[in-house]
């Protein structure tokens, strides 16, 4: 099995929506990624927390396929970010963001994790992504996330990540302000020229659109339909988890191994939304996961007449 090495936040959330509202629950890109990938292989992650993390890790993480030994504990409080969703869910206000222990972090690569074969930069300072790919030694394949506030404060740090990096997954807002199109298909064009060979799009409940320069053309997967959507925080992370999970479990890059990825990360995403925090992750099983996933080809098949 090849081990996927992720680094990136976690995090102690609030979280308000129409459907309620929660403190202080566990959050974190980097927790979201970890639950989802280690559906499908071993994950390693690196990332920091706080002294009043407490056992939190142990509860949240134990008994599942995430190596602990790159979780850095310092002295201080844990990151903490709010976040306030409007009626459609669509739209979301960031309340505060309290980086805490997040300002001093340095990833620092356990010896054994240097040779990890698959690696996730998570969405944080581009500087700590390139850090990070220093101290690995030949990866097979790095993806990264990103976000606006990085795009526009940290360019040339960036565009340096995109040239070390094989996958990039971002949302549409976020390849339109990167490339400076706004047509998704030119800004697709464009971003793959700074470097990834692979770009993700993840449009919300639109759904994902991935482009390969090898391939020259698009796989597209909607959101899966969803009566219940109470917390859709996270839902990037673990669509990225289940993406490159499974790419890392099947260890091929071939289209139909790609587009499985796709709609694993997809079927992913769609149970992480279902309740607040990691609820519904944390009680997922791997027959609901399956059972979805043959719901989800039931939903986007079609025969030529
Ligand atoms: P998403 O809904 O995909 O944007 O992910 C939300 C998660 O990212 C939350 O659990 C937050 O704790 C975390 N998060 C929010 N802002 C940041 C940031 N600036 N850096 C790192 N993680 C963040």
């Amino acid at each position: 099995m090849n081990p996927v090495l992720a680094v990136g936040s976690v995090a102690f959330d609030s979280i308000k929506t129409p459907f309620g509202e929660v403190s202080r629950v566990v959050g974190g890109s980097a927790t979201y990624f970890s639950l989802a990938a280690s559906f499908f292989t071993q994950v390693r992650l690196v990332a920091v927390v706080g002294e009043d993390f407490g056992d939190t890790a142990r509860k949240v993480f134990g008994g599942r396929r995430i190596d602990l030994a790159g979780l850095q504990q310092l002295p201080g409080e844990t990151f903490r970010w709010k976040g306030e969703y409007g009626f459609d869910l669509n739209t979301r206000e960031t309340v505060y963001t309290h980086l805490n222990v997040f300002e001093k972090f340095q990833p620092a690569i356990p010896a054994a994790y240097r040779g990890s074969p698959y690696v996730f930069l998570g969405n944080i300072h581009p500087r700590l992504q390139l850090d990070v790919l220093d101290q690995i030694e030949q990866p097979r394949m790095v993806a990264a996330d990103t976000m606006n506030y990085w795009i526009e404060r940290t360019p040339d740090e960036l565009r340096q990540v995109m040239k070390r990096i094989d996958i990039l997954i971002i949302n549409d807002s976020e390849a339109r302000e990167l490339s400076g199109h706004a047509n998704l298909v030119k800004a697709a064009a464009a971003i793959q020229r700074m470097g990834p060979r692979t770009l993700v799009i993840k449009r919300g409940e639109h759904g994902v659109m991935m482009t390969r320069a090898e391939a020259g053309d698009f796989f597209a997967a909607p959101a899966m339909p969803l009566e219940d959507v109470r917390d859709p925080t996270g839902a990037g992370d673990t669509f990225a988890g289940g993406f490159v999970g499974y790419l890392a479990f099947s260890g091929n890059t071939d289209d139909a191994t790609m587009a499985r990825a796709i709609v694993y990360g997809t079927v992913l995403a769609s149970f992480a939304v279902e309740d607040f925090s990691l609820n519904r992750l944390l009680r997922l099983s791997e027959e609901e996961l399956r059972a979805r996933f043959r719901q989800f080809k039931a939903l986007t098949h079609f025969d030529e007449a």
